[in-house]
């Protein structure tokens, strides 16, 4: 058996929701929405299920999608893409990570990757024989310096990963950081593994800003985006790669042997959603703006210390600030088993040194539960 996966233990989500149902607990740990998700969207594949695509698609996505992913984000990003060349469709934003990771390292190569941590990241970049070299980001801002990413660049290192918008930090980086980063991976001839799964969840009024746009990332930037977070559907794993021939052909070559196609019915749905968006892409966000709004009210009022949430599901309770003195996960544990109210330690994200003080909670739900979990996350306090 291989030790990457035999000595690894369950992951905080597995955990956390295994604990939910025990204890029929109000679920704020792992991050999905209670509502259903666009209709227009899940009635397009409802029709292509029943008229539509069923049998192997082409490896590389159905051109419709292809074609509607590049639009979208010449509408929405100003990006330039060549759908035939530059855009591939995979299985989730997931297979979209292994496949980039496995296509751009070989053993003995070395990536760079924050902590806070996708679970997902530093496995995938053991499997491909490479070295995961761990920079840590800190609350209440987590941003990154250039001091810290160049004390960690080597010679054997090829790959920088970034998570933006950042789960679970809910942090959005904007100009500023992105510029810094752009530089950095142009002067030292990195390639960076960009995950940017909640491009279209960031609150007040922003817009993202995707690393592929910076001065000299056009051919350096592998730009990962998902269906599931773009239109609150997580369960339908349909996610895109774009980035420059050289790098997207190798990739796609990995992708061949991870899942080869996608869902064509999906993937039709998805083209759908993305061509004829409505407003959708305006009243999402602002609905999850309000539900966030209203969980740091009712938090804040309970006493709570909230960090700011500029995008994703999530927002973040300092436990240190808000009186409570036992670690994170300690806390969840107790709150979910004694208070019926399910959250994730952000511990769970570092694999070296962890921040011990951050509990990460979905508002991605409806007010009651959102009432009702700021209350019994306030009795767990005590
Ligand atoms: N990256 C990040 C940062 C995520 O938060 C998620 C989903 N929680 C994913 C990747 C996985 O996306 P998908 O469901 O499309 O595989």
């Amino acid at each position: 058996m291989n030790p990457l996966f035999s000595a690894l233990p369950p992951t905080i989500f597995d955990v956390m929701s295994g604990l939910a149902r025990k204890h029929g607990a109000i679920n704020l740990g792992q991050g999905f929405p209670d509502a259903p998700g666009p209709e227009f969207v899940r009635r397009a594949a409802a029709e292509a299920v029943m008229h539509g695509l069923n049998q192997y698609p082409p490896m590389a996505g159905i051109p419709d999608l292809r074609q509607a992913v590049a639009g979208h984000y010449g509408r929405r990003q100003n990006l330039e893409l060549d759908w035939e060349r530059e855009v591939i469709i995979t299985s989730g934003a997931t297979e979209a990570l292994a496949a980039s990771f496995l296509a751009l390292l070989s053993p003995g190569d070395e990536a760079i990757l924050f902590q806070p941590l996708y679970d997902s990241y530093a496995p995938m970049v053991r499997l491909a024989g490479a070295k995961a070299v761990l920079a840590r980001l800190e609350p209440p801002h987590f941003r990154f310096d250039r001091f810290m990413i160049e004390a960690l660049i080597t010679p054997k290192t090829k790959v920088i990963a970034l998570n933006n918008p950042l789960n679970p930090a809910a942090v959005v980086y904007g100009a500023e950081d992105l510029t810094l980063l752009a530089g950095i991976c142009v002067a030292h001839d990195l390639i960076c593994v960009c995950d940017e799964v909640w491009e279209e969840v960031v609150f007040d009024g922003a817009r993202h800003l995707p690393l592929i746009a910076m001065p000299g990332m056009r051919d350096r930037a592998v730009k990962i985006g998902s269906a599931g977070k773009m239109f609150g559907l997580t369960g339908w794993k349909v996610g895109f790669i774009c980035a420059a021939p050289p790098l997207l052909s190798v990739i796609l070559k990995a992708h061949q042997f991870l899942t080869f196609t996608t869902p064509p019915n999906l993937q039709a749905a998805v083209a759908e959603g993305l061509n004829n968006p409505g407003d959708w892409f305006e009243t999402m966000p602002a609905e999850l703006q309000r539900s966030r709004d209203r969980l740091t009210a009712a938090l804040t009022s309970e006493g709570f210390e909230v960090l700011p949430s500029a995008g994703t599901y999530f927002l973040n309770i300092d436990l240190a600030a808000s009186g409570v003195k036992e670690p994170d996960r300690d806390f969840a544990l107790r709150a979910v088993a004694e208070h019926g109210v399910a959250s994730i330690p952000v511990s769970a994200f570092y694999e070296e040194n962890p921040v011990t003080n951050i509990l990460r909670l979905c508002f991605a739900k409806s007010d009651e539960v959102l009432d009702e979990g700021a209350r019994r996350l306030a009795k767990a306090r005590g």
